[in-house]
């Protein structure tokens, strides 16, 4: 009886350990996992993110993606303040030559409304720039923030 029970641990502790494809320790099927992304298995916990439920080379992919996109969205922000730049100083410009009395000299400034509303023309990029260079702040924080959730996950797989 007591040589059977031995026996029959043994094999249970046999068909229970599978070695984990990422590292290659021997794993009991109980504390492993299966990625749902990868099809991996059995993961151990090594491999496990907090809260999620793919391993951890996935969800450095993940992030990845997220990274790239909001690095692009980014590089929008900055085109476009580059844009409201040129606005600004274009109607500066324009504010300018009204105000030396160069627009005397120029038709289509003289009869449009332009000069009644050239301020406007200022204001708004002026106002639209500190907008976007906080919107412009925001992302950059999410930026870095990004980057090392991926640093500290890059650790683990
Ligand atoms: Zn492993
Ligand atoms: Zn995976």
């Amino acid at each position: 009886m007591e040589k059977f029970r031995l026996k029959k641990d043994f094999v249970d502790e046999r068909s229970e350990l599978t070695k984990c494809p990422v590292c290659d320790t021997y794993v009991h099927q109980q504390e492993s996992f299966v990625c749902p992304r990868c099809n991996k298995s059995p993961l151990c916990r090594k491999h496990r993110v907090p809260g999620r439920r793919e391993c951890s080379s996935c969800v450095v992919d993940l992030k990845r993606k997220e990274l790239n996109v909001l690095r692009g969205q980014e590089e929008s922000i900055r085109h476009f303040l580059k844009f409201l730049q040129f606005i600004f100083l274009f109607s500066a410009v324009i504010y300018i030559a009204l105000n030396l009395g160069i627009a005397e000299f120029v038709e289509i400034l003289q009869h449009s409304l332009l000069p009644t509303y050239i301020m406007y023309f200022s204001i708004i990029p002026i106002a639209g720039y500190i907008l976007f260079f906080i919107i412009l702040y925001n992302q950059r924080g999410k930026v870095t923030d990004m980057e090392l959730q991926i640093k500290k996950l890059e650790v683990r797989r």
